[in-house]
Formats: structure tokens, C-alpha cells, sequence
């Protein structure tokens, strides 16, 4: 089993938005940091976006309301703690670096999210598992050095059990399941930490008396599905049995690729609009191809004075990601569809049914076989 199992890799950045504020200010890591809406001293009504681990100490988490965040750690002048909105144009940036060097030994790639990514490495380590553990060591050190950035690694034959992996020994950990160790690992190990288990269904299992995934397990298939229904009931199966997904493809975490831009004022010069929407695309383009995709559908969005919203769209037969065909695209189906004598406010672009792109790469192998 060892010989046949993938190597899979999980990078989960710790704590990524506060420690990318962190850096950018200068703030020392032991004072709470709070990123999310005002506080007003306490009085105000929205919520925490994420923070720091010295925040978390107290018992702050994403999601609580700001008020209780004051409470337990007050901000200037009542206390130390540092109270910021976030800006999200660090975060991209700093995303876009992390990713660049994890990319590098991966043969398959995928970026999950804005701090996550999967790596398939088996070719990469030539199916070594301790050459994976030092790859990692690696990877881990090159984010601190070149970006100041902590992270997390997490080593496994799957996807599902890489996340398990790389949430073990949070932060800067680096966890690795070997194929034949699924059942030491699952031993004892709370069923709330598969990521898919949620609250509802936690409590649901927890009241039948079955808290660990062992005891899932040891319940077996036919009596859980009576219990949960079929359907997990094979899911949670298979994960204990490491038979799930180990594929790891953009396509993924991605169903398409979209941006836009709000005016500060309602436009009416179109050939302003239109450079905008053009300026749009090709950053639109140069994201499809940082993550490796191709798309064939191209969409216009138009939004009037008034939030009167249109999207306009167009296939075409075979994915690509060239800046030429999208903006010439684009600027067919804004000219086509735009409405004049009517203001504009906001203005997007979409690449959809995105693929990726297997004929380039096909190309490119056979140019490697002439050679
Ligand atoms: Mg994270």
C-alpha cells in the first residue's frame, strides 16, 4: 500500500491575516490583535474577522461579536490590544509569494483558498515519505525566511487526512500520516476533527455515545447508516479507510474566476468604462493562469445607476487563458449590450467553465520528446 499511495501535502498559513498585519505594522506578536469591524469602545455591533494567537489566549474567536472581544481585551486607552479593520490587498499579495514557493515541487497543484493550497509531491520525492517530511522542513523555513510568514504542514496518502494533518501541531507544525498508521491516527481522535463533521452532526453521534472516529468505525457501516443515512455513513468509511480523494486539481476549489470595480462616481464616459472592464480581464487573465486554468465562458457584468444588474456571456469551443481572446471578447459584449444614456457604477468579468489547460501541456511534452 505504502508504494501505490500518493504523497499529498496540506499548507495551511497560521493565523494569515493577523500575521500579514503583523508584519506590515511592525506589531509585536504577544499583544492581541483583532482584525474586524470598529469596536467603538466597546459599543460596537458587528464582529471579529480573525486574530492573533496572543488574542485567542482570551478565548477571541472569528465570528464573536467586537463587544465581547473589548471585553475580554480592551484596546487603547482602557488596554494593549490593537483593534484594525484589514486590508485585503496585503493579503492577496502576500498569498500570491507564499504560493509561488509551494508551487515549485508540486506536480499537481491546487490553492484552496486565500491561505491554503494541496501539493500532489509523489514524483517529486520519488515516493519517499521522509523526503516529503524534509520537503515540508523545507517549504516551512523558505515561507519564514522570504516572507516572514508561519506555517503549517500537513503529510498524508489524501486530501481529507492532509487538512487532519496540517491542523495537528498548529502553529508552524508539520504532522505526517503514514498510509499504514490510519488506524493509530484515527485512534481516540475526535470525530469533530474531519473536517466535513460539523456541530449538528457531531451532536447527533455524541448522543448515540460515539465521540472518537474508532468508535465510528467500530460501529460499523450498516448500523451508522441507520443512524446518519447511507451516504455518510460510506463517506466516513472510506475516510477511515484512507480510500478518499487524493486528487489534487485547480479545478477543485474553483468554479471560475471573476473581479470588479465599483466606481467612487457613476460613469458615463464609456470609453473609460471599457478600459477599466479591459484593465479587468487581463487581471483576471493572469490569475487563471497563476493557478493553471483555462476557461470558455467569458461574462460581462454591468451595473447601472440604481443596481439594475446585467450579465452578458459568451463560449467559446476550446478553454483558453490569452489575454487577447478574453479582452476582445469582452469589449464585443460590452459594446453590444451596454446601455447608453444610462450611468454605470459598477463594471466585472467572469471566466467560467474553466478546464485546464491539457492541450498546452500535451504541446509542450511533445516538444520535450522531439528535442
Ligand atoms: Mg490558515
Amino acid at each position: 500500500m505504502v508504494n501505490d499511495s500518493r504523497i499529498i501535502i496540506h499548507c495551511d498559513l497560521d493565523a494569515f491575516y493577523a500575521a500579514v498585519e503583523t508584519l506590515h505594522h511592525g506589531f509585536d506578536e504577544a499583544i492581541p490583535l483583532i482584525i474586524g469591524s470598529d469596536p467603538e469602545n466597546g459599543r460596537g455591533r458587528g464582529i471579529v474577522s480573525t486574530c492573533n494567537y496572543a488574542a485567542r489566549k482570551f478565548g477571541i474567536r472569528s465570528a464573536m461579536a467586537i463587544s465581547e472581544a473589548w471585553r475580554r481585551c480592551p484596546g487603547a486607552p482602557y488596554g494593549s490590544a490593537i483593534y484594525i479593520r484589514g486590508s485585503r490587498g496585503l493579503y492577496s499579495r502576500a498569498s500570491r509569494k507564499v504560493m509561488k514557493i509551494l508551487k515549485q515541487p508540486a506536480e499537481f497543484f491546487e490553492q484552496a483558498s486565500i491561505d491554503e493550497a494541496y501539493l500532489d509531491v509523489t514524483e517529486f520525492v520519488n515516493q519517499d515519505w521522509d523526503a516529503a517530511l524534509a520537503l515540508c522542513r523545507n517549504l516551512q523555513d523558505e515561507v519564514l525566511e522570504s516572507i516572514g510568514l508561519s506555517a503549517s504542514f500537513g503529510i498524508a496518502p489524501n486530501r481529507i487526512l492532509a487538512k487532519m494533518a496540517s491542523e495537528i501541531n498548529k502553529p508552524r507544525g508539520i504532522f505526517r500520516i503514514l498510509p499504514d498508521e490510519l488506524g493509530e491516527f484515527f485512534e481516540g481522535r475526535d470525530i469533530r476533527e474531519v473536517p466535513g463533521i460539523g456541530k449538528k452532526r457531531a451532536t447527533q453521534l455524541y448522543e448515540w455515545g460515539i465521540s472518537t472516529i474508532d468508535e465510528l468505525h467500530t460501529y460499523g457501516e450498516l448500523s451508522l447508516s441507520r443512524i446518519t443515512g447511507e451516504r455518510f455513513a460510506a463517506w466516513i468509511t472510506r475516510v477511515y479507510e484512507g480510500r478518499t480523494s487524493s486528487e489534487i486539481s485547480p479545478l477543485r476549489s474553483r468554479k471560475s474566476i471573476g473581479k470588479e470595480t465599483t466606481f467612487n462616481y457613476d460613469r458615463d464616459n464609456y470609453q473609460e468604462v471599457l478600459e477599466n472592464l479591459l484593465s479587468i480581464v487581463r487581471r483576471v487573465m493572469k490569475s487563471a493562469r497563476e493557478i493553471g486554468v483555462s476557461g470558455r465562458l467569458a461574462e460581462v457584468k454591468i451595473r447601472y445607476t440604481g443596481f439594475e444588474t446585467h450579465t452578458h456571456g459568451r463560449s467559446i469551443p476550446v478553454a483558453m487563458n490569452d489575454d487577447e481572446v478574453f479582452t476582445s471578447l469582452a469589449e464585443k459584449l460590452f459594446a453590444n449590450n451596454v446601455q447608453t444614456g444610462k450611468k454605470i457604477r459598477l463594471i466585472g468579468f467572469r471566466l467560467g467553465q474553466l478546464d485546464t489547460p491539457t492541450s498546452k501541456q500535451t504541446r509542450l511534452m511533445s516538444i520535450i520528446e522531439e528535442e
